[in-house]
């Protein structure tokens, strides 16, 4: 009765927002045909309700997260103050790029940063516990800054803060932002686990590539005209959660790979490199799943979950995953599932000679 009733009840209200420069659309790793179907008003195809419910999620999620944080002694305050991100062009007019932001945090210090809190699903957040960096977050972030200096001009870092909505799990970027010369840098990472780096590494120009890319989608909606799509295919994630797929790739046919041609001399040095990355990769991966296995046998022979000493700590990080054993599945149900997709798969390998140019036979005969 009810769990039909949900997702209908969140598309009935589903609201249609028009394009605008926004903080939330400067990231580089937004496809910029998807905004300019936005900016020039093609239609979209209605959000699914479940979608809209999952979004809606998260902005509880983030209330949830502020929440805990009122409780601590760090003070938060200036939740989803208006602040003023930069100038661009919108329809052919000045505009003035606006933000919310979620909030300012004072630590045990007395020192300001900005508040950015995100509510991602598991892999996603996985592929950022692993290293990948949500760039698009932190344009939106470079964005903010420059907008909350305006109001206090020592605030010059932020801290973005992740959350695993699967599992509750937090990762947080503190970054700071060298306004004149739009630098941000990732200064310390921790997850809620414990793990903690300093990469001190630099992202440099975000906010410069945020304006250039507004521009670009102004430029498109004058000639009316699309940017090139940026995927090879709609299998591409972005593409599988865009409202405007099937226009995007209505009539598109995948150019069929039938030639053979010469190997340039870029692509030759590409394919020497290949080949000694993957003879120096193999070994290095035998390698080092021996030692995590050793590693681990280490610590359950002592039924230890974590070792500490000589300058290391060693642990074992337990939790839980949801899988899905198709094998426990009714074969029809299998079988109901069962879907051709394509699949590419590189092979590079070294001729042994050079091959001389083609000779006509000089005695041609038929056999
Ligand atoms: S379908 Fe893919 S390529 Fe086309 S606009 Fe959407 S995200 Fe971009």
């Amino acid at each position: 009765m009810l769990a039909e009733l949900i997702h209908p009840l969140a598309a009935m209200g589903a609201q249609e927002w028009p394009y605008r420069p926004r903080p939330s659309s400067a990231g580089p790793n937004q496809c910029l045909r998807k905004l300019v179907y936005h900016a020039r008003e093609f239609p979209r195809r209605q959000a699914h309700g479940r979608f809209l419910v999952v979004l809606d999620d998260s902005s509880w999620h983030e209330e949830l997260t502020l929440n805990w944080i009122e409780q601590s002694a760090l003070q938060l305050r200036d939740r989803q103050t208006e602040v003023v991100c930069g100038e661009t062009v919108f329809a052919g007019e000045p505009y003035t790029i606006l933000g919310h932001i979620d909030g300012i945090v004072t630590d045990l210090l007395g020192i300001d940063r900005l508040l950015e809190h995100k509510a991602i699903e598991h892999f996603t957040f996985q592929r950022y516990a692993e290293g990948d960096y949500p760039l698009d977050y932190f344009a939106q972030v470079c964005l903010y800054l420059r907008g909350i200096t305006q109001l206090n001009p020592d605030i010059d870092e932020a801290l973005l803060l992740i959350k695993n909505k699967n599992q509750s799990a937090y990762l947080e970027y503190r970054l700071h932002y060298d306004l004149p010369n739009d630098r941000l840098t990732v200064c310390e990472i921790v997850h809620s686990n414990g793990e903690r780096s300093f990469p001190k590494q630099d992202v440099i120009g975000l906010y410069r590539q945020a304006l250039a890319r507004f521009a670009q989608i102004e430029q498109h909606r004058a000639d009316q005209t699309l940017p090139d799509r940026p995927y090879e295919d709609d299998s591409n994630y972005h593409c599988q959660y865009c409202p405007y797929s099937r226009l995007c790739w209505e009539g598109h046919v995948a150019p069929v790979l039938t030639n053979t041609v010469p190997l340039s001399p870029d692509m030759a040095a590409l394919a020497a490199e290949y080949l000694d990355l993957d003879a120096r990769i193999k070994p290095l991966n035998k390698r080092f799943d021996q030692v995590k296995k050793l590693l681990k046998a280490g610590l359950k022979m002592e039924q230890a979950i974590e070792a500490e000493g000589h300058g290391f700590i060693v642990r074992i990080n337990q939790s839980t995953q949801i899988r899905h054993d198709v094998n426990l599945l009714p074969s029809y149900v299998q079988e109901l599932a069962e879907t051709t997709l394509p699949i590419e798969k590189l092979s590079v390998s070294r001729v042994a000679q050079e091959r001389g140019p083609l000779q006509a036979d000089p005695d041609p005969r038929v056999a």
